[in-house]
């Protein structure tokens, strides 16, 4: 139906005769002249309508799908616009065919909108018609292939794996399907495929990969959705360092064809989890910018002051940010100090630094000359700088500077591109009083014996990559010995009955010749949207889902009918009974 595409058509087309097929993006009258912007997947031309040929009342309307058949002819001088590929060139119109006409548009079909995002997704047809929405596609196309063809050059085989399974312990709550034919029993959608890759390093796969689907019923924090997609990896005698340096192949490889401006040093730099939490407080850092926590605990270690010797005392830590040349009034301190509150600190100290004479801070008067000398000695203070300290449990102090220095910083160059590895995540964590895992239960301690006896010390062999501050993913060497791996379910409180029940068909396999092997899963779609510059997901899913579960378009999740729900043996609890899709 054509035979070229909008972006095939440049300076070097003049006087051919083409036809192309797109929509009708904008049109315009001068003297009875139509102009039409004709857009296609790859562009726009412009394409004219005399009025000896077409008459002005023509009917095209914005997004009416047309075919145009003519010659390319140089614009007038004057009316050329450098800015487009085609813009030196536009087709004087011989046929016009109206393929189908469009209705009014709910939103214009424009990369700048204003549109509510939930009417966004109700028309997501249109949305992607959006030449920006449409470039996000083309990228998360040429990531896929590119993903694809970087693993299969390096011997990786594309394995798929069952998506209706016995749920897999992964942190977030399972998305159940019911089974028609056992009714009272339901499978579980895959949090990730991550036993199932396990089980192929015990049936011999030496590198498996698979661009997968996972499924976690999270409470919905910012930016998550129900369903994504993961680059998912695992391979066979390998340890962390095979681990991190394919990953780091394949992640560069989709940085290099999405970001060509970018140049990334590899191998990528590493941190600790415990020297990320002491210098950004997270463990995610964004090192775009510096703004480092330090230490302060030392410079006050005989100190005066009530407030600080209390903690110090009972075995917590002072820390600071130097905020840099921040306008520190009154209100923006008192600003300060409630989100410190907020964010679980008792309370916040601020300073600034002055030229030959002590810090202003409401606090200066109980510290000693030699205190505030030392204290803007180690924060690198110069006169002007905002100093922001915080004396608590060592957590509650390293998270609340971790997020002031978010708050406060910023990069110095947007635009570039920082990863980073996390290493040495402790194994377990305490929640609520329970011990629990921190990446998930299949993960390899450091040192078996200190896992048994000090679990909540250990350390475990795994890993997160981050990209700006944003995670983009985790593995770990996984645990191959059957006996570490029931201690681990020990240690978690899952008595021994349940993890047989849950866990035993896995832990059989581990009993036969099951290899060493350890590995990754990259967010995929969040490695797009951080390359794009996107700050959400849902500019890259095609068809995501909104903030509280709803998609918009179909409105689903839907009630379904009584007789669906009786095959599965489900009856529905009248409170419950009446659900309605929500925005
Ligand atoms: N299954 C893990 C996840 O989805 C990744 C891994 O350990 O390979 O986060």
């Amino acid at each position: 139906m054509r035979s070229h595409t909008a972006s095939q058509i440049v300076l070097q087309s003049v006087g051919e005769r083409v036809t192309l097929a797109g929509w009708v993006d904008r049109r315009r009258h001068h003297g009875g002249v139509a102009f039409v912007d004709l857009r296609d997947h790859t562009g726009v031309v412009q394409v004219v309508m005399e009025p000896q040929r077409f008459e002005e009342s023509v009917l095209l309307r914005r997004e009416y799908c047309i075919q145009v058949h003519g010659v390319i002819r140089r614009r007038p001088e004057g009316a050329e616009n450098p800015a487009m590929s085609s813009g030196m060139v536009e087709m004087d119109v011989e046929e016009l065919t109206i393929l189908s006409p469009s209705e009014e548009l709910p939103f214009p079909i424009e990369d700048r909108t204003d549109a509510e995002e939930l009417l966004r997704l109700e028309y997501r047809y249109l949305d992607l018609r959006r030449p920006r929405m449409a470039r996000n596609l083309a990228a998360r196309s040429l990531a896929l292939r590119t993903v694809r063809r970087t693993l299969e050059d390096m011997a990786f085989w594309e394995v798929e794996t069952p998506t209706l399974i016995r749920s897999t312990p992964e942190g977030a709550r399972d998305l159940l399907v019911p089974s028609r034919h056992n009714p009272g029993a339901f499978y579980a959608l895959p949090q990730s495929p991550q036993i199932y890759k396990q089980l192929l390093m015990v049936a011999g796969v030496d590198r498996y990969y698979q661009m997968c689907r996972c499924y976690r019923d999270e409470d919905f924090r910012a930016d998550r959705q129900l369903e994504f997609t993961q680059i998912d990896l695992e391979g066979a005698f390998w340890d962390q360092d095979d681990v991190l340096a394919a990953v780091e192949k394949v992640v560069m490889a989709v940085a290099s064809v999405l970001r060509p401006d970018q140049e990334i040093p590899v191998p990528l730099p590493r941190l600790t989890y415990g020297e990320a939490m002491a210098r950004y407080g997270t463990d995610k850092p964004d090192v775009r910018f510096g703004m480092q926590i330090q230490d302060l605990s030392d410079v006050f270690a005989g100190t005066g002051f009530r407030a600080f010797a209390n903690i110090l005392g009972s075995g917590g830590v002072v820390r600071g940010i130097n905020a840099g040349q921040i306008q520190m009034s009154r209100a923006r301190a008192d600003a300060l100090i409630a989100k410190a509150r907020q964010w679980g600190a008792g309370g916040l100290v601020w300073m600034v630094v002055r030229p030959q004479a002590p810090p202003r801070s409401p606090v200066a008067k109980f510290l000693s000359q030699v205190e505030l000398d030392s204290l803007v000695e180690r924060m690198g203070g110069t006169p002007g700088d905002v100093l922001l300290l915080v004396a608590d449990r060592e957590k509650t102090a390293a998270q609340t500077l971790g997020r002031l220095r978010l708050d406060l910083g910023t990069p110095d160059d947007p635009d570039s591109l920082e990863f980073l590895w996390v290493v040495d995540f402790p194994m377990f964590e305490e929640k609520d009083g329970e011990i629990t895992f921190l990446h998930h239960p299949f993960t390899s301690p450091t040192d078996v014996e200190q896992m048994v006896s000090r679990p909540l010390e250990s350390v475990a062999r795994s890993y997160d990559l981050v990209l700006n501050g944003v995670e983009l993913g985790s593995g770990s060497v996984r645990i191959h010995d059957p006996d570490t791996q029931r201690r681990v379910f020990e240690i978690m409180g899952i008595p021994e009955e349940e993890a047989e029940e849950r866990f035993g068909w896995f832990i059989k396999a581990l009993r036969y010749g099951a290899p060493p092997h350890a590995g990754f899963a990259v967010g995929f779609d969040r490695l797009v949207a951080v390359l794009r510059g996107v700050s959400s997901i849902r500019e890259i899913i095609p068809f995501p889902k909104t903030q509280t579960g709803a998609e918009p378009l179909s409105s689903s999740p839907a009630a379904v009918d009584r007789e669906q729900l009786a095959e599965l043996g489900i009856a529905v609890a009248p409170r419950r009974a009446r659900a309605k899709p929500s925005g």
